[in-house]
């Protein structure tokens, strides 16, 4: 028995077929199993759907009520029998509702883990390890420089900036469907109590966290609000509308980006950053190696991102390692501008 009798790596993505599905496919199918809800992961137009009630729902507000042809709810820990393959979703740490998705077949356990990260996140359930004998990796952030920290100190640089500015407005680029949440939740935690400001963008999506038992305070919308009663306050957007007309409404901002990215000096200037946060949603360098080593798979499937580097660190462990051409998956950090301007 091989891993490829269970699951093909296809250009498409991963397929799987006595099971009749494919995991996070980039073109229409019959049956997309969805590890989560960011729009390279999940597409809409496919036949069937199976993923959480979180990425379900989060499709509905993107694509609309008809984004597939059927839908089917899966719950975290519990088993689909699948044309005889048997398929667990389990939790990945990444954004509300994302899953890792274990494939099970003639005694082989095949985990592809969509997107992840095996750090604490108040918006979304933990990072649960599977132990599998495949384990399919992203590499957005695999190369040693990537070590993204701790996301509270980063908080706290965004505190002390706005005591340090209070006439100024802080405008903090993050992805709308994740990283705002996260970063709101972050200052909540910290001690922040005013009023936080949304782009228009991430309105819908925010308010679905809040309305799934997310506590984040009081949100305004920056549509209406004057220059005047910007100032002093911090407000989120998509990382592309930092250098729009539109940020131009605020008083001498600040302008911030919460991303893994900003560990690199030239992508924050690429962005006309001042305050680089890094904040990051996937794992880091450290977060990759640690999970693929506590899987305990004897085999890594790399995709999305460094995949060389992270192929490169398995096989000199020992580990069997292949990369996944599969194309069409992006960094949602690299990737909102067409997402807000669709949203705006
Ligand atoms: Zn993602
Ligand atoms: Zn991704």
């Amino acid at each position: 028995m091989r891993p490829e009798d269970i699951l093909v790596p296809t250009p498409s993505g991963v397929c799987c077929k006595r099971g009749g599905f494919h995991i996070d496919p980039t073109r229409p199918v019959e049956r997309a199993l969805i590890t989560h809800a960011h729009s390279d992961h999940a597409r809409a137009g496919h036949g069937a759907v199976l993923a959480t009630r979180e990425t379900l729902d989060m499709m509905r507000l993107r694509y609309g009520p008809n984004f597939a042809g059927s839908t089917q709810t899966a719950i975290y820990g519990e088993t689909v029998n699948l044309g005889g393959a048997k398929v667990t979703f389990h939790p990945a740490g990444h954004v509300l509702g994302s899953a890792q998705i274990a494939v099970e077949a003639d005694g082989l356990r095949i985990v592809a883990s969509g997107d992840y990260k095996n750090v604490a996140d108040p918006t979304c359930a933990p990072f649960e390890l599977v132990p599998c004998d495949v384990f399919i990796t992203e590499a957005t952030f695999a190369l040693p420089v990537f070590r993204h920290g701790d996301a509270d100190g980063e908080i706290a640089k965004l505190l002390r900036s706005v005591a340090l500015f209070p006439e100024r407005a802080h405008l903090v680029g993050a992805y709308s469907l994740g990283k705002a949440q996260r970063v709101i939740a972050l200052l909540r935690k910290a001690g922040y109590q005013a009023p936080i400001y949304l782009h228009g963008a991430m309105e819908k999506i925010t308010a679905y966290y809040v309305e799934r038992g997310i506590a984040l305070g009081e949100l305004r919308a920056v549509r209406g609000a004057s220059k005047a009663e910007l100032a002093g306050t911090i407000a989120l957007c998509p990382p592309s509308a930092l250098k729009e007309i539109w940020a131009r409404r605020f008083p001498d901002p600040v302008t911030a980006f919460a991303s893994g990215w900003m560990r690199v000096r030239a992508r924050a200037r690429q962005y006309g950053v001042e305050l680089p946060l890094v904040i990051s949603d996937h794992a880091d360098w450290d977060g990759l190696i640690a999970t693929i080593a506590a899987t305990g798979a004897g085999e890594i499937w790399v995709t999305h991102g460094q995949e060389d580097a992270l192929v490169h660190w398995c096989t000199t462990r020992g580990l069997k390692a292949r990369p996944l051409d599969i194309v069409g998956y992006g960094d949602e950090d690299e990737t909102d501008g067409a997402q807000a301007e669709a949203e705006a």
